[in-house]
C-alpha cells in the first residue's frame, strides 16, 4: 500500500467513523424512546430522530466518499478496490461501496416521496389491523410494492426485483437459493407439525401462576450474567417489544418484557437478545466503530439469537443447570414442577395463527408462507387484492389452521406496511445457519453440552469468537457459512435437529 493510499484510507475511515457515531447517537434517542421516554416527549423525539437521519444521510452520501472510493480503486464492478491493499481494508471498501451506491442511486425526490408514503402506510396499517379492514390498507400496500420495485430498478436489478430486495437484508442470497432450502423445510415441517397435533399437549398450566415481575427481573439479570453478559459493557431494560441496540463499541443494550402470567416470555426474549448482544459485543476491537464492525447480516444475527434461545435455552441440559436457580426465586410456584415438565412446557408445539407466538417447529412455516407470497407479488403472479384469500388458503395447507379475520391473517405483521419486503426470510435462514454452525461446534468441542459449560459458557464463547464474531461484517453470509462449515446453505442440519428433538418430546 502506498503512502497516498494510506492517507486516502485514513480520510475515508474518519468519515466512516463519524457516520457510525451519528448512527449511535440516533440509536440512543431510539433506545430512550422505547424504554424511558415520557409519553408527552414523543413528538419532539420524532423530530429529533428525523433530523439525525437527515444529517446522517447527507454525510453518508457526500461526494467526498465517492471520490475517495474511486481513488482507492473501488468501483461498483470491483468494490474491493486495489489488489495491493490489505484484505481487511478491501473488505471495508466492499461494504462502504455497496452501501454508498445503494444510498446515492436513489434520487432525492424518490427518497422523500417514499418516506412520506411509508408514514401514511404505517398509520393506515395500524388502523386496518385494529378494524380488520384490509381494503382500506390495500392502496397503501400497492404503493409500497411499487416503491420497492422502483428502488430495485434504481439499484440496477434487471431480473425479479425481489432478488434486489433480499440482498438488502441477506447479502449474497437470492430467491433461487432460498427456494432450494425452503421447499424441503416446508414439506418436512408440515408433516412433523401434523404428527405432533395428534398427540396430547403438555401441561403448561403452571406457567400462568402469577409470577411476581420484580422477582422475574432478578432471575433474568442473574441468568444473563451466567450466560456471559458483561454488565460493565451493556444493560438490560424493559420495552414493549424486546430488542438489542449498539450505542457504542463498549455499550450494547438489550430489553425484555415481563408478564406475571407468562413465565417464559421474559426468559426466552432475554436469552434471545443476549445472543444478539454477544455477537455485537465480541466484534474484534480493530473493526468496532467501522462499517465492518457489526454482524454479517440479519440472518446471521438471528442465527446467534435463535441458537442461544432455542438450541441451548430450550434444551434439557440447559434447564438441568438453571432450573434450581429459578426454583430458588419461585419456590412456591414451582414446588410441584419437575425439570422434565418445565422442559416439555418450554417446547410446546402447536399450529398457531400468529408468527411472533409460533414455536420452534411452526416458526419457519410462517416465514415460508410470507416468502412465497412476496415472491409472487414481485413477479406479478399475485395481485395484492387477492392476498387475504390466498393467505387463508396457504395457512390451511401449510400450517393447518385458518384465520377468521385478516387482522389475525395478512394484516398481522408490520413489515409490509413499512416497505420491508425481503426481510422475512432472514428469520428462517437464521435457524438454518444456526444449526449448521452447531454441527461444527459439536465436532470441534467434544461432549459439548448446554448445561456443562458452566464457566459462563466460556468454551462456547471462545468458539463463536474464533469462527463467527472475528469476521464482523467482512464476509457475506454464504462466504461466512463456507468458511466456518465448509458447506453451502442447507436445511438438513436444522431438520434433523428439530425432528429428533420433537419426536423425542412427543414420543412419535
Ligand atoms: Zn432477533
Amino acid at each position: 500500500m502506498t503512502s497516498v493510499q494510506s492517507e486516502k484510507l485514513e480520510k475515508l475511515h474518519a468519515i466512516d467513523r463519524e457516520c457510525i457515531h451519528l448512527e449511535q447517537i440516533a440509536s440512543l434517542l431510539h433506545w430512550d424512546q422505547e424504554t424511558y421516554l415520557p409519553e408527552m416527549g414523543a413528538e419532539d423525539r420524532s423530530d429529533q430522530l428525523a433530523l439525525m437521519e437527515g444529517i446522517y444521510h447527507e454525510r453518508f452520501t457526500s461526494p467526498e466518499i465517492g471520490k475517495l472510493l474511486a481513488e482507492l480503486g473501488s468501483t461498483s464492478d470491483n468494490p474491493r478496490g486495489d489488489e495491493k491493499l490489505p484484505d481487511i481494508e478491501r473488505d471495508f471498501l466492499r461494504v462502504v461501496r455497496k452501501e454508498y451506491d445503494k444510498a446515492v442511486k436513489l434520487p432525492n425526490e424518490f427518497v422523500i416521496a417514499m418516506a412520506k408514503a411509508e408514514g401514511l402506510s404505517q398509520a393506515a396499517w395500524v388502523k386496518a389491523r385494529k378494524e380488520n379492514d384490509f381494503p382500506s390498507f390495500l392502496p397503501h400496500l400497492v404503493k409500497m410494492i411499487d416503491f420497492a420495485k422502483q428502488g430495485a430498478v434504481y439499484w440496477g436489478y434487471t431480473g425479479n426485483p425481489y432478488d434486489g430486495l433480499l440482498d438488502i437484508y441477506e447479502p449474497g442470497m437470492d430467491s433461487a437459493a432460498i427456494d432450494a432450502v425452503f421447499i424441503p423445510l416446508r414439506e418436512r415441517l408440515s408433516v412433523l407439525l401434523k404428527d405432533i397435533s395428534s398427540k396430547p399437549a403438555p401441561d403448561v398450566s403452571f406457567l400462568s401462576r402469577g409470577y411476581d415481575t420484580s422477582v422475574q427481573a432478578k432471575f433474568n439479570e442473574e441468568l444473563m450474567k451466567k450466560l456471559g453478559f458483561d454488565t460493565r459493557r451493556g444493560r438490560l431494560d424493559v420495552s414493549a417489544h424486546p430488542f438489542t441496540i449498539e450505542l457504542g463499541s463498549e455499550d450494547v443494550r438489550i430489553t425484555t418484557r415481563y408478564f406475571s402470567d407468562l413465565l417464559f416470555s421474559a426468559i426466552f426474549s432475554t436469552i434471545h437478545e443476549c445472543g444478539h448482544a454477544f455477537y455485537e459485543m465480541s466484534i474484534p476491537k480493530e473493526l468496532r466503530g467501522t462499517s465492518i464492525g457489526c454482524g454479517a447480516s440479519m440472518g446471521v444475527h438471528e442465527s446467534q439469537s435463535r441458537f442461544w434461545e432455542n438450541v441451548l435455552g430450550r434444551s434439557l441440559p440447559f434447564w438441568e443447570t438453571f432450573f434450581p436457580l429459578i426454583k430458588k426465586h419461585f419456590p412456591k410456584e414451582l414446588a410441584d414442577v419437575s425439570v422434565e415438565k418445565f422442559y416439555q412446557a418450554a417446547n410446546e408445539a402447536k399450529p398457531s395463527l400468529i408468527r411472533v407466538e409460533a414455536d420452534e417447529v411452526s416458526y419457519c412455516l410462517h416465514i415460508i408462507l410470507r416468502f412465497e407470497l412476496e415472491k409472487k407479488l414481485f413477479s406479478g403472479e399475485l395481485d395484492p387484492a387477492d392476498l387475504p384469500g390466498v393467505w387463508r388458503q396457504r395457512m390451511k395447507e401449510i400450517i393447518g389452521v385458518e384465520p377468521e379475520t385478516d387482522s389475525d391473517g395478512v394484516l398481522q405483521d408490520t413489515h409490509w406496511s413499512g416497505g420491508m419486503f425481503g426481510y422475512f426470510p432472514s428469520y428462517a435462514l437464521g435457524n438454518l445457519y444456526g444449526l449448521q454452525f452447531y454441527e461444527k461446534i459439536k465436532s470441534d468441542i467434544p461432549n459439548f453440552s448446554a448445561g456443562a459449560d458452566k464457566d459462563n459458557f466460556a468454551q462456547l464463547h471462545a468458539w463463536l469468537n474464533d469462527n463467527i464474531y472475528v469476521w464482523g461484517r467482512r464476509l457475506e453470509p454464504p462466504e461466512l457459512l463456507k468458511k466456518v462449515t465448509g458447506q453451502k446453505l442447507g436445511s438438513d442440519a436444522f431438520l434433523n435437529y428439530i425432528e429428533t428433538k420433537y419426536r423425542g418430546i412427543y414420543r412419535l
